[in-house]
Parts: structure tokens; C-alpha cells; sequence
């Protein structure tokens, strides 16, 4: 068994956010990863950025919040209620929940109870 931070995992990066969330994914198991990108005629080859990935859930609501976001416009929910309300309960919607708690501000997302 190799220790933490020694295995490695390849991250094939077309662009988009399926690879980027694999790669962010392989890094906090610890992995050491190393990233692969070409250019197959993908529309997104020029597109990958991830300028919050070092941020913690609390500070991506405060960076936000001090740019002006709206919120009220941003979904995070996977398993929504028939209403539309965000579940409340889902991984997503918990860490929603902790980033706007860390933020110190309310988040204006109706949650079904
Ligand atoms: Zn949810």
C-alpha cells in the first residue's frame, strides 16, 4: 500500500468540467496527479480554468458575495424537491450549506425541509 501523496493518478483534462472536477477529485484522495491535455478538435481546448480550486467553500462565498453575485441565481443542488427547492440534504447542498455558514451570510436558495 503506498502512503498518502505518493500514488499517482493520470487526469486526461478535455477542457470541460467533468476532467476538471476528476482532477480536483484525484487531489483531495491525495493522489499526486498528473494531468494530460491534447487538442482532438474539442470546442473547450482553450477553456479550462479553476480559479477557485484552492478556495474553500466559505471564501468562494465571500469572494462572491464582495464581487456582487447574486445568489439567488446559483444552483448547487442534485436531487432537487418537485418545487424546484434545493433538497437541503444532498453532498452538493451540504457544502453549500457550510460555505455560506463559513461566509457568515444567508444563503437566499429556498431549501425544502
Ligand atoms: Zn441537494
Amino acid at each position: 500500500m503506498k502512503r498518502p501523496g505518493t500514488a499517482a493518478a493520470v487526469v486526461l483534462l478535455s477542457g470541460g468540467l467533468d476532467s476538471a472536477v476528476a482532477l480536483a477529485e484525484a487531489r483531495a484522495q491525495g493522489y499526486v496527479a498528473h494531468a494530460l491535455s491534447f487538442d482532438y478538435g474539442q470546442r473547450h481546448a482553450r477553456e479550462l480554468h479553476a480559479p477557485l480550486i484552492r478556495l474553500t467553500k466559505g471564501e468562494i462565498v465571500a469572494r462572491g458575495h464582495a464581487l456582487g453575485v447574486d445568489f439567488s441565481l446559483t444552483w448547487s443542488c442534485y436531487e432537487p424537491a418537485l418545487d424546484g427547492r434545493a433538497c437541503g440534504a444532498c453532498d452538493s447542498c451540504v457544502l453549500r450549506k457550510k460555505g455560506f455558514a463559513e461566509a457568515g451570510l444567508p444563503d437566499p436558495v429556498p431549501v425544502a425541509e
